[in-house]
């Protein structure tokens, strides 16, 4: 099977040495197993997503001779196929609506506080007759929509970095918003783990290799996958790029955008090869490893 892995940034900002980092890790796969590299650039967040932030991510991936093959595909290009994908799991009783106003999650949340539980969603709107639907929508309100999340469900999968991963549904905050709220007979905006499971059914990735700051939204995504009747592609969960003092690196530490580092004077290949072998360390000399 032929390899396709993506980058999917979201342009919310100038390209980061992060995700920067990560197009270098899906880059060489592809080109040493022969594959694809495919860009999406991820565009849902409507208030946040600017073009010159996409501008800035194309620029600075070609400047560092990271060069895909396929794209880039636009998310907001593509919510046709959204819509039908939550139809889909909607028709199946898979997908239900919930009408729940922000106040009452306020309100459910302020109560699991005190008892130092995690914050999670009670499905208190799973199993509502269509009297009682009709009767929220009386008084004005408009659903979200909802993926179920079965708690006594273990979800598990073979982490190419970081090995045997395993969750318990019941710690995935509850059922989860795959739409946001529009009126009933409609279908509100696609959510990120909805759109990045249907894209990736859609271009056949095989690998998704990303941040480990996703790895909450895997077993999510993999519940999609098996909803939407597909298989799950290998998971490759690669370490965060840190500070000194052990924090996901930010703006705080100094430049983290690839555009302020190239105006610095640094070059590509330079900066290419720094974030290649940073985290990695040469064999000792004895055979051992460093960290055994
Ligand atoms: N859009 C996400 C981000 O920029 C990436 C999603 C993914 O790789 O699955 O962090």
């Amino acid at each position: 099977m032929t390899v396709r892995v993506r980058l999917a940034p979201s342009p919310t900002g100038n390209l980061h040495i992060g995700t920067a980092r990560t197009a270098v890790f899906n880059w060489l796969y592809a080109r040493h197993r022969g594959g694809k590299f495919i860009l999406r650039i991820e565009d849902t967040d409507r208030e946040r997503s600017r073009p010159e932030y996409t501008e800035n991510i194309l620029e600075g991936l070609q400047w560092l001779g990271l060069t895909w093959d396929e794209g880039p595909y636009f998310q907001s290009d593509r919510l046709d196929l959204y819509r039908q994908a939550i139809q889909t799991l909607l028709d199946k009783g898979l997908a239900y609506y919930c009408y729940c106003t922000p106040e009452e999650l306020d309100a459910l949340r302020s109560e699991q506080k005190p008892r130092a539980v995690a914050p999670r969603y009670d499905n208190r709107h799973r199993h509502l007759t269509p009297q009682e639907q009709a009767a929220f929508e009386a008084a004005g309100r408009t659903p979200v929509i909802r993926f179920k999340i079965e708690d006594d469900r273990q979800i598990e999968w073979q982490d190419l970095v970081r090995g045997r991963v395993s969750w318990q549904g019941a710690d995935l905050g509850g059922d989860m918003v795959i739409a946001r709220a529009a009126p009933r007979g409609e279908i509100g905006y696609p959510l990120y783990n909805l759109v990045v499971v249907v894209d990736d059914i859609a271009m056949g990735i095989t690998d998704v290799i990303r941040g480990e700051d996703h790895i909450g939204n895997t077993p999510k995504q993999i519940l999609l996958y098996e909803a939407l009747g597909a298989t799950p592609p290998n998971f490759a969960h690669t370490p965060l790029i840190l500070n000194s003092a052990g924090q996901k690196l930010s703006k705080r530490d100094g430049v983290t955008s690839i555009s302020d580092f190239r105006a610095m004077g640094y070059l590509a290949p330079a900066l290419a090869n720094y974030m290649t072998l940073l985290g990695w360390s040469p064999p000792r000399r004895d055979g051992g490893t460093l960290y055994p």
